[in-house]
């Protein structure tokens, strides 16, 4: 046998998962939210703040669409089985270095909990903006890339205060 793929491996690449750096059905597993989110990633071992999750790949894509994480403006990584399912955060538990390919936690991670990302530390620009509701004391109420106006559905602007994009709700 020539394939030591791993029967665990998240990747259904042979080349990536016979190694363990990948992520490994043992320490994830892909969950179907019923709030409306879709899939998610949760967790089923702890991980410390600063530690590395695992390394990530996918497809190298030229336009933005669904399950893509930015690489620069005219480079996407499409990655529909990991990366791509991560939901966002405004107060994130994991960061993606799109350099090094890699995942790293944030804080202290325990097993059962839903990895989240700042879309915006990968986005310039999102394919679908969109109101969040993630619940952290910073949450920016509606989601836009890192450098594009943030628009409501209806087309309208919200206030930009400083580099950050804020909703401005009449309570
Ligand atoms: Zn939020």
């Amino acid at each position: 046998m020539t394939d030591k793929r791993s029967e665990t491996c998240l990747y259904p690449f042979v080349e990536l998962s016979d190694r363990d750096e990948y992520p490994d059905g043992t320490k994830f597993e892909v969950i179907h939210t019923h709030d409306g989110r879709g899939a998610g990633i949760r967790t089923r071992t702890p991980f410390e703040r600063g530690e590395r999750l695992c390394k990530v790949s996918g497809q190298i894509v030229a336009s933005r669409r669904l399950h893509t994480l930015q690489i620069n403006e005219n480079v996407h990584l499409y990655d529909p089985h990991f990366t791509g399912l991560l939901l966002h955060s405004c107060d994130p538990n994991v960061f993606l270095n799109m350099v090094d390919m890699e995942l790293w936690a944030l804080k202290h991670i325990e097993p059962g909990e839903l990895l989240t990302m700042d879309y915006a530390s990968t986005e310039t620009v999102l394919s679908r903006q969109f109101a969040c509701q993630c619940g952290a004391p910073n949450c920016r109420g509606w989601i836009a890339g890192s450098k594009e106006s943030p628009h409501r559905p209806d087309g309208t602007l919200t206030a930009v205060i400083g580099d950050t994009a804020t909703i401005c709700e009449a309570h």
